[in-house]
């Protein structure tokens, strides 16, 4: 069950000041670094990133493009990906968005896709792919070679993946309604990215309506569903192979949870992908986890001007 923690007088305050149900604020109390300035950063428009289509052009050329037409753009740690500092226009407006010179994807959704390493000529499953922001990152880093096994059980949104494909110039994916429950029926991959569906609570700053649009029980169900996607994955990847787990909730329920017992059933080794982010937590109310999940990697956007995201990285036993 989603732990819940005794009403105090500062849960009280910022929840009523902020406009958030008490229960979550009071969760974020347990673990979230700084909660006021957290809170206070939520209510602001969070930074937009864009990440250069290297299929189709330069990180220079799409640069000075946008530059010509009014754009301030700032370098981020990942080359791809830069932020937005100026738009005089909607990032989602201009010629070279339609020609597909670059996808809006926040940094950590991008950070998910570093954090697997894929390489050119592997095989790649995408559990839970549309609308197919880190599908099109792989397949641009594989430069369009090896295969993308992209799975999407709702037909609608595996449609609107299908267009941002064509509209990137991805030839290497294919799309599946299927359900990611069945992954270890399609073979084993060199690398498996389970971005699973959640309860999206690290999106409320884009979403307000999520201060008040779920409940504990909500936490639970997506809990549920993501321990059985995610031995799924481990079950499809090879041995030896990489298995990235990531979701946009702050909750640790959904997360260092689901990697805690992925390392306990499973002997994965949850590696550091990388240096950027905060640590996976030890331990939330009277919940444990295994040590291994500090190399797991939190991103919240007071600290690291990113939509809330958490990203672990593990290594299947050979
Ligand atoms: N990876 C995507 C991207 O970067 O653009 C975003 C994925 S979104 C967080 C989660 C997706 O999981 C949704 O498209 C949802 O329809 C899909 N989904 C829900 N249940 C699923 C299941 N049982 N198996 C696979 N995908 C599922």
């Amino acid at each position: 069950m989603a732990l819940l923690f005794e009403k105090t007088p500062l849960s009280i305050e910022l929840a009523a000041r902020y406009g958030y149900d008490e229960w979550l604020v009071g969760r974020f109390l347990q673990y979230v670094p700084d909660v006021t300035t957290f809170m206070a950063k939520m209510e602001q428009p969070p930074t937009q990133y864009l990440r250069v289509n290297t299929i189709k052009t330069g990180r220079e050329e799409l640069a000075t493009r946008l530059a010509a037409k009014g754009f301030e753009l700032a370098a981020t740690p990942i080359p791809e990906v830069m932020a937005v500092k100026k738009a005089p226009m909607s990032a989602g407006a201009t010629v070279e968005y339609m020609l597909g010179h670059y996808y809006i994807q926040d940094l950590s959704s991008c950070m998910a896709v570093e954090a697997l390493d894929v390489r050119e000529g592997q095989s790649v499953l995408d559990m839970a792919a549309a609308p197919g922001g880190k599908t099109t990152f792989m397949a641009q880093r594989m430069n369009n070679t090896g295969s993308i096994v992209a799975l999407e059980p709702s037909e609608r949104r595996a449609r609107s993946m299908e267009f941002n494909m064509a509209r990137l110039g991805v030839c290497n994916t294919c799309i599946c309604t299927v359900d990611g429950l069945q992954a270890p029926e399609l073979g084993e991959f060199d690398r498996v990215l389970l971005d699973a569906p959640c309860s999206c609570e690290g999106v409320i700053a884009r979403d307000p309506s999520r201060k008040t649009s779920h409940l504990p029980a909500d936490v639970d169900y997506c809990a549920a569903l993501q321990g059985r996607l995610v031995e799924a994955a481990v079950n499809a990847a090879k041995p030896g192979g990489l298995i990235v787990y990531s979701t946009c909730s702050f909750a640790p329920e959904e997360n260092e949870a689901i990697v805690d017992g992925m390392v306990r059933r499973f002997g994965v080794e949850v590696e550091e992908p990388f240096a950027h982010g905060s640590r996976g937590v030890e331990s939330f109310g009277r919940m444990e986890f295994s040590g291994a999940v500090r190399n797991a990697r939190r991103f919240y956007p007071h600290l690291h001007d990113t939509t809330g995201f958490f990203i672990a990285r593990m290594r299947k036993r050979k």
